[in-house]
């Protein structure tokens, strides 16, 4: 632990927590970032384990997800960021200077904290759901819906709620079909939801059923299904899948400190990034349960570091 404590110490290493750091680190605030090894993802972050990213401005012909993030990572270098390849596990916000520990035992003292940790795509437990990942198999719609190998083809969204159906109406945009399957009668979303879901021309609902296994050997080619009421199995021919079945967001280090909202997010005050603790900042996903993209990871991040600097001064 260094005798005097950090300005500002950034946790996680996906666009928020380094764009957080490119611009702490032009401003003097000489950052340490602990960009995390395996407890909340890996370093880089969710688009470390993508293919093609499209949406992020400035790559026209877009991007693979790994080297977008080791762009970020040394224009973070550049500017002096210092990065620890460690997990945090524990974080003291009882008292200033933060006490932020490691899960290799390393200490850190700060008078700032940005917490851009993320949020996991919960995904289903299944081998043949990971050697698909990627290949047909994905948890974000809205990142990869638009791909050309999902373009007029039958696409399917597991899960219920108001994610799901999101991700259901936004491929309708692009696929022939849409199947939303859900384990019980009813969906979770809510009633404007549920209603767009029965109503639309491209949705059909496939009530209680469950994915058992993905099939396919260079690609997804089909789903196998099983009925959660008469255990009759069946077979689903689509190209794409798309699981929205919840995300957690990583902050079991902070051992409930701050104020989270029901689903775990970190709770800002609207506009900032503020959180429940003067001198603790949040941004990217972790504090986000609405949009989950990387410019708005990239740019919350942006506006921690700023809002930092206004307040270390
Ligand atoms: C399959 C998939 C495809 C996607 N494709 C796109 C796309 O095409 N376009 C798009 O805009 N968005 C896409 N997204 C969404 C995008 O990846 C996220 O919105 C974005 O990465 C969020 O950035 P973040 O910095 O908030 O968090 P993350 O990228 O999740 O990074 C979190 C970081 O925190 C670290 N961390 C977690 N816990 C700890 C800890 N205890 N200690 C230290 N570090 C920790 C992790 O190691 C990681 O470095 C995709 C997501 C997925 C899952």
């Amino acid at each position: 632990m260094s005798s005097h404590p950090e300005k500002l110490l950034i946790i996680g290493s996906g666009p928020a927590g380094l764009t957080a750091a490119v611009y702490a680190a032009r401003a003097n605030l000489n950052p340490i970032l602990i960009e995390g090894f395996q407890s909340g993802g890996i370093p880089g972050g969710q688009l470390m384990i993508t293919g093609a990213v499209e949406n992020f401005p400035g790559f026209p012909d877009g991007i693979e997800g790994p080297e977008l993030m080791a762009g970020m990572r040394r224009q973070a270098e550049r500017f002096g960021t210092r990065l620890v390849t460690d997990d945090v596990a524990e974080a003291d916000l009882s008292r200033r200077p933060f006490a932020v520990s490691t899960v290799n035992g390393d200490k850190f003292n700060a008078e700032a904290l940005i917490i851009a940790t993320g949020a996991a795509a919960s995904r289903l437990p299944l081998d043949s759901e990971k050697s698909l990942w990627g290949r047909g198999v994905s948890a974000c719609a809205v990142c990869d819906g638009a791909l050309p190998v999902f373009r007029n083809k039958e696409l399917a969204v597991i899960g219920g709620g108001d994610t799901a159906v999101e991700e259901a109406v936004h491929l309708t945009q692009f696929a022939s079909k849409v199947y939303l399957i859900h384990r019980r009668n009813e969906l979770r979303a809510g009633a404007i939801m549920r209603e767009r879901a029965a109503s639309h021309p491209k949705i059909e609902i496939l009530w209680n059923k469950v994915v058992d296994e993905f099939l396919g050997e260079q690609r997804l080619s089909a789903l196998k299904l099983r009925d959660t009421v008469t255990g009759e199995q069946s077979e689903l021919t689509v190209a794409g899948a798309f699981e929205a079945i919840g995300h957690k967001p990583n902050v079991g280090f902070l051992n409930g400190q701050l104020e989270l909202d029901e689903q775990g997010y970190i709770v800002i005050t609207p506009g900032t990034s503020k959180t429940s603790i003067d001198g603790v900042f949040a941004a990217g996903d972790v504090c986000d349960p609405h949009y989950r993209q990387a410019i708005t990871a990239a740019a919350s991040g942006c506006k921690a570091a700023l809002e930092v600097q206004r307040w270390l001064q």
